[in-house]
């Protein structure tokens, strides 16, 4: 037996990315279209060193992540690399006050390093295949601007490209500040104009004020026959009892769970018949690991997983599991560019055209996580960093 890599250190890297044409919402501060300016963001990365000469990588994810990780990374020196599900329940009770904070991307890279040390991709270590993942487009948010996403035609017409280019469904993220009447109308606009030709889902990102109009928007969905609806309103996708009494009243599938984290959340949600479709992101969930767990609680359940965003790791997750249906492909927007870095050396990329004609993108075949990262285009746009020996 070879000998088994034993972590020397954790390194945390940010650096630079600008959004071309994009600003900030100014209510919550997320991306928004804005022609003309140019949007400069942090990106974080993880890299676990071992005494192999392995390195296990992953880039994205939140800062407080990585502020997580800080709290509990000396505790990993020295241990075995391999021993994925023991540190994972020492890391969800070391970061239990902290929202388990961290675990997701110190989980994704420990994977990293299982496929580079067994000289196999992750999927395959998942005893998943390489099948083509169907994707949806997922829109940006709403703007104001008369080029943009800023009236329900703009997205019907914005909904109608994508079918054009193959994809087989279409997400719509509204606006941050419409009147009830207008969110409708996009719901209408868009189901009108391509329902019955595409899925169609709807996620208004908790920016509904009330449980009255998210069952009027409900409503709408209904009668458009929307594939699901998303995080409606401003409860922040987390009340059980709500959302319990928001599936008794409308007819569309409900998805959610994107803002409770860890199975143990997820399960309880299920238990109390508030959701439909299962939410999973493998930062916010427990990494790869917390995935796997919460797909196959799904699955007995009889549920399906829908997994968050879109990365190397999704894919991965995506080819190993029986019971999901669609790769979100986002953001996107038809004039802004690709929302991620260009951090990929061997072409993988998550943008408007990855996709081909049948709508899908395939599953990384290099070792662990697959997709080669460039770091030397990283380290020349780091702006800061730190090594946890
Ligand atoms: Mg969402």
């Amino acid at each position: 037996m070879k000998a088994r890599p034993t972590i020397t250190s954790i390194e945390l890297v940010q650096f630079e990315h600008e959004l071309k044409d994009m600003g900030r919402e100014p209510t919550i501060g997320i991306p928004i279209y804005e022609p003309g300016s140019n949007l400069k963001t942090l990106v974080h990365a993880i890299r676990i060193h071992t005494d192999a000469g392995l390195t296990g990588d992953y880039v994205g994810g939140p800062a407080p992540e990585y502020a997580g990780v800080a709290t509990f990374a000396s505790s990993l020196i020295g241990r075995n690399a391999l021993h994925r599900e023991e540190m994972y329940n020492d890391i969800k009770q070391a970061s239990r006050q902290q929202a388990r904070m961290g675990l997701g991307v110190v989980d994704m890279a420990l994977w990293d390093i299982a496929g580079k040390f067994h000289e196999a991709p992750v999927y395959e270590l998942l005893g998943g295949s390489p099948r083509k993942l169907p994707c949806y487009a997922s829109t940006y948010i709403g703007d104001h601007d008369p080029g943009g996403l800023s009236s329900p035609e703009a997205y019907a017409d914005f909904a109608e490209e994508c079918l054009e280019m193959g994809y087989p469904a279409f997400k719509i993220h509204g606006w941050q500040d419409a009147p009830i009447s207008r969110q409708i109308e996009v719901v209408h606009a868009v189901g009108k104009r391509v329902g019955g030709k595409m899925d169609l889902m709807l996620d208004p990102f908790c920016a509904i004020r009330t449980f009255g109009e998210a069952l009027k928007l409900g409503w709408a969905c209904d009668e458009q026959k929307f594939f699901w609806y998303e995080d409606p309103y401003k409860d922040g996708g987390v009340s059980a009892h709500a959302h319990r009494k928001l599936r008794q009243l409308i007819k569309t599938p409900l998805l959610q769970l994107e803002h409770v984290r860890g199975l143990e959340a997820h399960v309880d949600f299920i238990e109390a018949e508030a959701t439909d479709f299962v939410r999973g992101d493998p930062i916010y969930d427990g990494g790869i690991t917390g995935i796997m767990k919460i797909a196959h609680a799904a699955e007995g359940f009889g549920l399906d997983i829908e997994l968050h965003v879109a990365g190397p790791a999704q894919r991965h997750l995506m080819a190993s599991m029986r019971n999901t249906n669609y790769y979100e492909m986002g953001l996107l927007h038809p004039k802004a560019g690709p929302f991620s870095p260009p951090i990929y050396k061997d072409g993988y990329r998550d943008a408007i055209d990855a996709i081909d004609e049948n709508g899908c993108v395939d599953v990384p075949e290099g070792l662990g996580l697959g997709a080669e990262i460039d770091w030397d285009f990283i380290y020349g746009k780091r702006v800061s960093g730190t090594e946890i020996k």
